[in-house]
């Protein structure tokens, strides 16, 4: 197969795809059909799906449950306004999510995707303060290396290097960035990593609204994996000094992590939380917002004595008539079980790539292998040599990293682990 055959000359000339060039773009493979954990190109080629179509595609594509729940759904309607109306869809969905979320998260906002998911959160914060005296708690704080979605206020909390500051960084707001985590996941917690966090807290709290950050696994910004004492330290300070907590679970929910939410790494329960991605097994764009009584309660009880969000797409009944099946689904086939083996499964196959010049690191957590280059990779070259292997793996910077869908067989994740490690070990080579 030549990749030639399976590029698009409209779309290379018309549709803009994520972080590329419209003159030059990096090259695109036309997909046909996608089914369990293998994407179908147009010339027929199957590939391994390695990313489960960046973190959603939990149970693999074409899901007859999945598909039966929009089909079923679709007859009845596919989408009413939530102002003034609502649906059983909406209702159920909030029902199991307060069953498998934070217990003191009891309050629900439904929105179109993560980044829309983020600005909610941080609007939320903001009128909470407002709403308890504190109107010049206006800002925020977040921890380096994060990723939290492409919209003005969620990129101005993304990481400072990796995230898109040095193009929008004057038409952004200005956030206080501390170092992220330094003690891994699975090392011995080291009681300093808190302290810059402590002295920035100490300083600005005057003017800050809230905490945002990444629960144990940052994404994006550097697919990173810190201790979860760090999220116990942070909650105390939070606490103290009257900053809300806002945990984005939009990557690390729905058991990616080895947990069902990340914050029971730590059992610290945030005061806002965001997910989003995974909830519709990757069907479709939704995310929901959740706070506790506290917030919900002081939002509501000062004026305007509303929350000041109202997407139009919010609570769309096929989304969540989605993610109540995926949801379902999740829950009925032992997900930690499937999550577990695929940890063993990672860890001892990508081990032998830490004894590489080419590889500065190896990491896995839950479902999330991460090689970590020494140098930043030839993207295009990269994606091109994995479809020749069979595979599909999106690289980006240092990292080449799979968080494949929870239903891949033993067989097919060593074929993608084995592939993987073939093209990575070429990278000497061709340098
Ligand atoms: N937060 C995190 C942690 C994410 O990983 C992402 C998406 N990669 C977002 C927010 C933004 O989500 P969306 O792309 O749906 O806007």
């Amino acid at each position: 197969m030549s990749y030639e055959q399976v590029v698009d000359n409209f779309d290379r000339e018309h549709l803009w795809h994520p972080y590329t060039s419209m003159l030059n773009p990096l090259p695109t493979y036309k997909v046909r059909s996608a089914e369990g954990c293998t994407l179908v190109l147009e010339d027929g080629t199957s590939l391994i799906d390695g990313m489960s179509s960046w973190w959603c595609a939990v149970h693999g594509y074409n899901h007859p449950v999945l598909n039966q729940a929009v089909e079923k759904q679709l007859h009845q309607m596919s989408h009413v306004m939530f102002g003034g109306l609502t649906h059983e869809p909406a209702i159920a969905l909030g029902k199991r999510l307060l069953d498998i979320c934070p217990p003191s998260m009891q309050h629900i906002f439904y929105a179109d995707s993560g980044s829309v998911a983020v600005e909610v959160a941080l609007k939320m914060a903001v009128q909470y303060q407002v709403a308890v005296g504190k109107p010049e708690k206006t800002n925020f704080v977040t921890i380096r290396s994060g990723y939290h979605g492409d919209t003005w206020n969620a990129m101005s909390v993304c990481d400072p290097v990796t995230g898109m500051h040095s193009l929008f960084g004057k038409s952004l707001p200005v956030r206080y960035f501390v170092p992220s985590p330094q003690t891994s996941y699975d090392g011995e917690w080291n009681e300093e990593d808190i302290l810059p966090l402590r002295k920035l807290v100490i300083e600005h709290h005057q003017e800050l609204a809230g905490l945002i950050l990444e629960p144990v696994v940052q994404g994006a910004g550097g697919m990173r994996f810190y201790h979860p004492q760090y999220l116990v330290e942070a909650a105390s300070l939070c606490k103290e000094y009257g900053l809300l907590l806002i945990f984005d679970e939009i990557a690390t929910g729905f058991g990616r992590t080895g947990k069902l939410f990340a914050w029971e790494h730590a059992g610290v329960e945030p005061d806002i939380m965001c997910i989003g991605k995974a909830m519709t097994g990757g069907y479709m764009t939704f995310s929901a917002v959740l706070t506790n009584h506290t917030v919900a309660e002081c939002i509501s009880s000062h004026s305007p004595g509303a929350f000041m969000h109202g997407p139009t797409f919010m609570g769309n009944p096929l989304a969540c008539a989605v993610a109540c099946a995926s949801i379902d689904l999740l829950l009925s086939y032992g997900w930690q079980e499937k999550v577990q083996r695929i940890e063993r499964q990672l860890r001892e196959e990508l081990a032998p790539a830490s004894q590489w010049p080419q590889v500065a690191d190896v990491r896995v957590l839950g479902a999330i292998g991460v090689i970590e280059m020494q140098q930043p990779v030839d993207m295009a070259w990269m994606q091109r040599r994995f479809v020749e292997e069979g595979i599909w793996v999106r690289p980006f910077g240092k990292l080449v990293y799979i968080m494949p869908p929870f239903v891949i067989s033993e067989a097919q994740l060593t074929s993608l682990t084995s592939g993987l490690l073939k093209i990575v070990r070429e990278i000497s080579l061709v340098e």
